[in-house]
């Protein structure tokens, strides 16, 4: 009799000890003050339902993803989908998935806009200025990306300043007509800041003057070639290659948000806060949910673009004039000469996944990288 109380006892202490309160047990136990017998059959229980919880316990203690924050940019509103160039309708239908989306994820975005879209022959044509307004009256930030989303490599400064102040007077007056601030971040085309300091240093103070903010980049991918066989195969009502492309796309994305933490790691020690380039098409209006999710699973919280750019990493001095559309975290690597971030930012090559876009993107690739200057001409998908 002894023995039986002493072995509840030991049962008793080892249930509070592993926190459990389950039905189950208590019956146990009940049945384990009847007899010897049904105690042994308890213990059997004890054991079993012990590993279910030690099991829980463990699954519960895994490591948590670490605090991250990231902002959300989307470039060349009011849409990027070529294919639905005058398709008006369809531009609405798009720009409102991709907006109840961003809403349903709390993600405060940006959208960076190339006022010509909207006004492309001079005065501004209201069916076009009717989807940008789509994103003014969600409550989405809204920023300059020059009129006619101009090379700063590829022209002059004034003539590069001229179309970005062109610009910035349109989306004026339409943040002024819905009440809301003046436009505060500029969005370089291409990425391209300019080819020498004097050129980016003249640039920049006439857009400090006009109040604005250079809009920097850490995560920066190939997602817009996903987005153009994604429109090609939705023009030709080829689901199956759809779903195929936007299951590759999503895993490329993690891939490549995994190249900026490790980048980031590189050269600061430490994870910075991230700025995630997008574009307002059709493949993020279907599957931004799922990139969402996925940057949520990695610990991401979405935070405006002002929030980022708190971070003091992006205060680092930027002295990269070449003809590569590169990040922030690239520039800052080769301004410093940091070997590990260079080859931390390696390429994340998964359109094989997808094998039409990968000669697209080998030749696209070798456009980047040797034709620069006649990017537009010979790499009609490029258009970060
Ligand atoms: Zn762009």
């Amino acid at each position: 009799m002894r023995l039986r109380s002493l072995q509840v006892k030991i049962l008793l202490r080892a249930i509070s000890a592993a926190q459990l309160n389950s039905d189950r047990l208590a019956d146990a136990l009940m049945a384990g003050r009847r007899s010897y017998r049904t105690l042994m059959k308890t213990t059997v229980a004890l054991l079993a339902a012990l590993t279910v919880a030690g099991t829980a316990r463990a699954q519960s203690t895994a490591p948590a993803p670490p605090a991250r924050e990231i902002a959300v940019t989307f470039d060349d509103l009011p849409i990027a989908s070529h294919a639905l160039e005058n398709d008006i309708a369809a531009q609405k239908a798009v720009t409102a998935r991709l907006l109840d989306i961003l809403a349903a994820f709390h993600v405060p975005a940006i959208g960076f806009v190339n006022a010509g879209r909207f006004a492309p022959h001079g005065p501004m044509e209201p069916d076009r200025v009717a989807v940008l307004q789509q994103w003014i009256d969600a409550g989405q930030a809204i920023g300059n990306h020059s009129y006619s989303h101009l090379d700063f490599h590829g022209t002059t400064l004034a003539r590069y300043a001229g179309d970005a102040e062109h610009g910035d007077s349109l989306i004026r007056a339409l943040l002024l007509a819905a009440h809301r601030p003046p436009p505060v971040w500029f969005r370089h085309p291409f990425l391209h800041t300019g080819r020498d300091s004097a050129a980016r240093a003249r640039f920049e103070r006439g857009l400090a003057e006009r109040g604005y903010r250079v809009a920097p980049v850490t995560v920066n991918s190939d997602e817009y070639l996903y987005a153009a066989r994604y429109d090609r195969l939705a023009a030709r009502h080829e689901s199956d290659g759809m779903r195929t492309v936007a299951a590759a796309y999503v895993d490329y994305m993690t891939q490549v948000l995994a190249r900026s933490e490790r980048q980031s790691n590189a050269l600061f020690g430490r994870e910075i806060k991230q700025i995630l380039l997008l574009h307002a098409n059709v493949l993020n209006a279907d599957h931004f949910g799922e990139i969402a999710r996925m940057l949520q699973a990695r610990g991401y919280r979405f935070v405006p673009i002002e929030r980022a750019m708190e971070d003091p990493a992006y205060r680092t001095p930027d002295r990269y004039y070449g003809p590569d559309g590169l990040s922030w975290l690239g520039r800052w690597a080769r301004t410093r000469h940091n070997s590990s971030a260079r080859r931390q930012a390696g390429h994340v090559n998964t359109l094989e996944a997808i094998s039409p876009a990968t000669r697209i993107a080998a030749r696209i690739g070798r456009c980047r990288r040797r034709h620069w200057r006649h990017l537009r001409r010979h790499c009609h998908d490029r258009d970060p």
